[in-house]
C-alpha cells in the first residue's frame, strides 16, 4: 500500500510537470480525483489494513493527496501566464529588472549661471543674495537715482502695496536689477570687496520676443585701491573668451548708466558673422553684452565707502541674452515657457 502511494505520487507529478496545456492537466485531474480517480479510489483499500498500518498510511495519504492537488494548481498558473505572454506577443521574462529613474536636468539658465559663477569664483569673487522685494531706498535712492531723477524713466517698476508693511506707499517694489545688492555688498563686506549678485529681476515690460517681465541678471562689484577701467577691460574679455571662446574680441563704448560714471557698453565682436555685418548686429558687426562703468562716488560714499581713496567697477549682463545668442535662440519667452520640447534640447 505504501509502496503505490509512493509509485502514484511519483507517476503524476512527472506528468503534471510535463503537461503543456490546461486541457492535459484537467485530464490528469480526472485520473487522480475524478469519480474512479487513483486517489478517490484508493481509501477503499483501507478497509483492508491493520489498525496500525492505518495510523501510517491515512497521514502518508493526505499528505500526497495535497501534494498533488497543489501541484496541478501551480502548473495550472504557469501555463496560464505563459498562455498570457504569447497572446500579448511578449516573452515572459522572470529575471529581475533593473529600474532606473527617469533623470532630469537642470534648466539652461541654471546651468549657463552655474558656468559663471564658477568662472567668477576663480577670479575671487564671493556670491552676494539681496531680496526680490526690495524698498526704493536699495533699490534706487541710495545708488544715485533720486525720486524725481529722470533716470528712473530707463526703468518700468513693479510697485507692491504696502499697505500692510509700515512701509510707505510708492516705496516697497520688485527689484529692477541686481544692483540691489550693492549698497549692501558694500556695508556687509567692505573693502577691498569683490561680489557677484545674480537672479531674478522684475519689470513692467510689453512682453515680446525680447522682453519679458520676469528675467535674469548678474553683476559683479569689484572696490579696492586704484581699480581703474582697466580691470574692466581684463574682466570682460576673461568673461567673453570663456562664454564664447578665445577668438571673440571685446571693446568698452562710452554709454549712460545712472550709477556710474563713466558708464561703458561692453561689446563682442558678432558671433554669427564674425564682424563682417550681418541682420543680427544690425550690420555694425558688434553686440552689446554687458554694462559697465566705475562706480560713482555718491554710490561708494553711501555704501560707507570712502571715495578719495577707493574707486570701484560694476559689471553686469542678462543671462537669457548671452545663452540666446551663445545657441541662437530667438525667443526669449522660451525660457520660462516650461516647454519640454525647448528644454530637452540642452
Ligand atoms: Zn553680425
Amino acid at each position: 500500500m505504501e509502496s503505490s502511494i509512493s509509485q502514484i505520487k511519483k507517476d503524476y507529478l512527472d506528468k503534471i510537470s510535463r503537461a503543456k496545456t490546461l486541457k492535459e492537466l484537467d485530464d490528469i485531474f480526472l485520473a487522480l480525483f475524478g469519480k474512479n480517480g487513483e486517489i478517490t479510489l484508493l481509501p477503499k483499500e483501507f478497509s483492508k489494513l491493520t489498525p496500525s498500518e492505518k495510523q501510517k498510511i491515512g497521514p502518508l495519504f493526505n499528505a500526497v493527496k495535497t501534494e498533488l492537488e497543489s501541484a496541478i494548481e501551480k502548473r495550472r498558473e504557469e501555463i496560464r501566464e505563459v498562455g498570457y505572454a504569447e497572446l500579448t506577443g511578449e516573452g515572459l521574462d522572470l529575471q529581475p529588472v533593473e529600474v532606473k529613474p527617469r533623470k532630469g536636468h537642470l534648466h539652461p539658465i541654471t546651468q549657463f549661471e552655474k558656468e559663471i559663477i564658477d568662472l567668477f569664483d576663480k577670479l575671487g569673487f564671493q556670491q552676494f543674495d539681496a531680496p526680490h522685494v526690495d524698498t526704493d531706498e536699495y533699490n534706487f535712492e541710495l545708488l544715485n537715482i533720486p525720486a524725481e531723477h529722470p533716470a528712473r524713466d530707463l526703468w518700468d517698476t513693479l510697485y507692491i502695496d504696502s499697505k500692510n508693511s509700515g512701509i510707505q506707499p510708492g516705496k516697497l517694489l520688485l527689484r529692477t536689477h541686481t544692483s540691489n545688492a550693492q549698497i549692501r555688498a558694500m556695508r556687509d563686506i567692505k573693502t577691498p570687496l569683490r561680489m557677484m549678485s545674480l537672479g531674478r529681476c522684475f519689470r513692467y515690460e510689453a512682453v515680446d520676443a525680447r522682453h519679458n517681465h520676469t528675467f535674469e541678471q548678474f553683476e559683479i562689484v569689484y572696490v579696492d585701491k586704484r581699480v581703474s577701467m582697466t580691470n574692466l577691460q581684463y574682466l570682460s574679455e576673461t568673461f567673453l573668451k570663456a562664454i564664447f571662446g578665445p577668438e571673440i574680441k571685446t571693446r568698452l563704448r562710452p554709454k549712460y548708466f545712472p550709477f556710474v560714471e563713466p558708464g561703458a557698453g561692453v561689446e563682442g565682436e558678432c558671433v554669427f558673422c564674425k564682424g563682417k555685418g550681418c541682420r543680427i548686429c544690425g550690420g555694425v558687426g558688434w553686440l552689446e553684452l554687458a554694462g559697465a562703468g566705475m562706480i560713482h562716488p555718491t554710490v561708494l560714499q553711501n555704501g560707507g565707502i570712502n571715495p578719495s581713496e577707493y574707486s570701484g567697477i560694476a559689471w553686469g549682463f542678462g543671462p537669457e541674452r548671452l545663452i540666446m545668442l551663445k545657441y541662437g535662440i530667438a525667443d526669449l519667452r522660451e525660457f520660462l515657457s516650461g516647454d519640454l520640447k525647448f528644454l530637452e534640447k540642452f
